[in-house]
């Protein structure tokens, strides 16, 4: 009998504000989908070849320097079509901005081969990844959600796997929400596409923020202090981050 293996997933922090690179591989086909490669890209590639993974994809959750700042030079080295929201270009048109105001060079701008739309499915390997659209944090913020799919022959693999997984990118962060006084942000905006397409998954659904730690959606409902009904955000010291 064949008994799954889980989905490869490595989380590199990368570049000074250590945005959280996701690999998404799958063991059988070796396929592979790379979620913000903001910077680092030789260390991305090592982890692909080490892995023996081909990537599919690269999807950016929003145009943040820090998330898109190694896109083309990943997409030059493995060929693979970058993915964003279609809100978030102007963002990414002003990369020379972002990094004056940041001081540090602008990097290449890759070609944005597709945009991304509320609903559209991600596929690599055997997994599909639905695209929400969260904006707040930027216009064309997205989380990627991957229910936990393995069917039922996968066994002891299948148990880890059933819990979903979001990639929440600065949506949503352990016990924070992303920051909404940049460019194009929105606080009503964000705690709307929180509330609305975040807090709505099953509460063991595994999120993997764009920064920190990973958390779960129970988590955050019961004990996010931005998240508490009845509170006024505002009014909360820390708010976020890049
Ligand atoms: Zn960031
Ligand atoms: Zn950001």
């Amino acid at each position: 009998m064949r008994v799954a293996q889980p989905m490869i997933h490595e989380i590199l922090p990368v570049g000074w504000l250590q945005c959280n690179c996701s690999i998404l591989g799958d063991p059988e086909t070796r396929e592979a989908l790379v979620l913000d490669p903001g910077d680092e890209v030789e260390r991305v590639l090592e982890i692909l070849r080490r892995h023996s993974l081909n990537v599919r994809a690269i999807v950016s959750t929003h145009a943040h320097i820090d998330h898109v700042g190694g896109l083309q030079k990943l997409q030059q080295a493995t060929g693979a079509p970058v993915l964003m929201h279609g809100d978030d270009l102007e963002l990414y048109r002003h990369l020379d901005q972002q990094a004056a105001w940041l001081g540090v060079p602008p990097p290449p701008a890759a070609q944005v081969d597709q945009l991304l739309r509320e609903g559209d499915t991600v596929r690599w390997g055997p997994y599909a990844a639905s695209v929400l659209h969260t904006p707040g944090h930027t216009p064309g913020s997205v989380s990627l959600y991957l229910p936990g799919d393995l069917p039922p022959h996968a066994g002891k693999a299948a148990a880890e796997s059933e819990q979903g997984k979001l990639l929440a990118g600065d949506t949503l962060f352990a016990g924070s929400i992303g920051r909404t006084d940049l460019w194009g942000g929105s606080l009503e905006d964000i705690l709307r596409s929180i509330h609305s397409k975040l807090l709505v998954l099953p509460d063991q659904t595994l999120v993997y923020p764009g920064h920190g730690p990973a958390t779960t959606i129970g988590e955050e409902r019961t004990s996010n202090p931005f998240l508490q009904v009845g509170e006024a955000p505002h009014r909360l010291g820390r708010r976020g981050q890049a």
